[in-house]
């Protein structure tokens, strides 16, 4: 038998390869490009989600798949949360912690307790907005937005939580000042810039030194 002869045309893009026994028993012929994107596409009509897939562990439709199991989107948050403070290396709450957890942030009508916005469940929803587990440093758990979750670890311990109305903190100088003390900006939390008035002033100095012309 010739090199010809022992090659078969894949069936998707007509390339000539050299079947295996296999794929000879099962008259199936793919070349390696055109079998990985088979399987790709495969494992991707696999992973939608049909409408009246239900959740895993409730009657709610599925919205999201972790691990092998689908679930609706207070689930999937509920798992992901502690599958996170497992991977960032923190303490775990238990089932029943985060259950209780769920449970009055979902009578407080998903309110973020510190930035008082509605909260989603899913990243796609709601992005910096998305409810998540804040470990403080008192050692007790809290469900809070994102945003608000990331804020509190630039304050010192605890301090987020007793901020004054009407305050942030720097985030160059670190003081917390009223917000009279930071410009304005449509994009910064409060509408106000990052850096507070007088931390902005010496980056703007130390800015135009360096372009300076002498
Ligand atoms: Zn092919
Ligand atoms: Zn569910
Ligand atoms: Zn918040
Ligand atoms: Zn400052």
């Amino acid at each position: 038998m010739s090199d010809v002869d022992s090659t078969k045309p894949c069936r998707k893009c007509r390339n000539p390869i050299r079947p295996s026994p296999r794929q000879i028993r099962k008259k199936d012929f793919l070349c390696g490009t055109c079998r990985v994107e088979y399987d790709r596409k495969r494992r991707e009509k696999a992973s939608v989600i049909k409408q009246g897939d239900k959740c895993a562990e409730c009657d709610l439709e599925a919205v999201k798949w972790l691990g092998y199991y689908r679930y609706c989107a207070v689930h999937y948050r509920k798992l992901r949360v502690r599958a996170a403070a497992r991977q960032d290396g923190k303490t775990v709450p238990s089932v029943a912690v985060v259950d209780q957890l769920f449970a009055d942030v979902l009578a407080n009508g998903m309110v973020c307790e510190c930035c008082k916005r509605v909260m989603g469940w899913l990243r796609v929803d709601a992005g910096n907005c998305t409810a998540s587990l804040q470990h403080d440093h008192g050692g007790g758990y809290r469900i809070i937005c994102l945003a608000c979750n990331k804020r509190h670890a630039s304050y010192a311990g605890d301090s987020f939580y007793s901020l004054k109305p009407g305050h942030k903190q720097c985030h160059a100088c670190k003081v917390v000042k009223p917000l009279s003390d930071f410009h304005n900006s449509s994009r910064g939390w409060l509408g106000k810039t990052q850096r507070c008035r007088s931390c902005t002033k010496i980056v703007n100095a130390r800015r135009s030194i360096k372009s300076g012309s002498h």
